[in-house]
């Protein structure tokens, strides 16, 4: 399977853009910014967008959404609890001090247990709430990936401090499910370097590492 990882924008959100070699079929999450290059990307590699899936509503990470729709006519994935602070893309824009981005809608409400298909790959949706209500990861067994938005970085996790955030919550949500996966699994987190779920069990302080 194609996968580019592209951090965009200011806050450098890693947008993947995954691609089917047989169905030439994509799924692009987080397009936060740039999405320019990532038609680029897409371009490239001869990829058509089937789904643009959002793991959680902070603007970094929904910000080019509805453009990336418009130019694909491909539907938005994204849970329904992420939908206020979807409303208040103003607000978020304000705190950046950038100008405000596109609403866009919610075309699939993705919820715990969803699958999307890319090829013969299965991408799963966890509802992994803490950092945002909404927060989602997806799971690909297939190429033993996880990517984790903002709920899991290296050696850190997402804050809690904005609203919707909840600190014992995304805790929870890292030890009951992300760590349930393989040991091996490589976790593309919502920014900075990846990581693997054996290395965040060792040595992330924030989730009891270096026990
Ligand atoms: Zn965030």
């Amino acid at each position: 399977m194609i996968h580019e990882i592209l951090p965009v924008g200011m806050l450098q959100c890693n947008c993947s853009i995954f691609g089917d070699e047989q169905t030439h079929e994509a799924i692009v999450v987080d397009p936060g910014d740039e999405i320019g290059a990532v038609q680029e990307i897409l371009a490239r590699h001869n990829l058509r967008v089937k789904a643009i899936v959002i793991t959680h509503a902070h603007i970094d990470h929904i910000g080019g959404a509805a453009k990336l729709k418009r130019a694909t006519g491909a539907p938005v994935y994204m849970n329904e609890n992420d939908a206020e602070l979807r409303d208040h893309l103003d607000v978020q824009a304000a705190w950046l001090g950038v100008p405000e981005p596109e609403r866009t809608e919610i075309d699939m409400p993705a919820q715990e247990g969803d699958q999307l298909r890319l090829g013969t790959a299965t991408f799963h949706v966890i509802h992994t709430p803490g950092h945002t209500q909404g927060s989602l990861s997806l799971w690909i067994p297939a190429e033993n990936k996880l990517v984790a938005g903002d709920t899991l970085f290296r050696d850190s996790i997402g804050r809690t401090d904005l609203p919707g955030g909840d600190s014992r919550q995304i805790v929870q949500s890292i030890r009951e499910k992300l760590f349930k996966l393989p040991e091996d699994a490589i976790v593309i987190p919502g920014h900075g370097e990846v990581t693997t779920i054996a290395h965040e069990k060792r040595f992330n302080p924030f989730v009891g590492g270096g026990l």
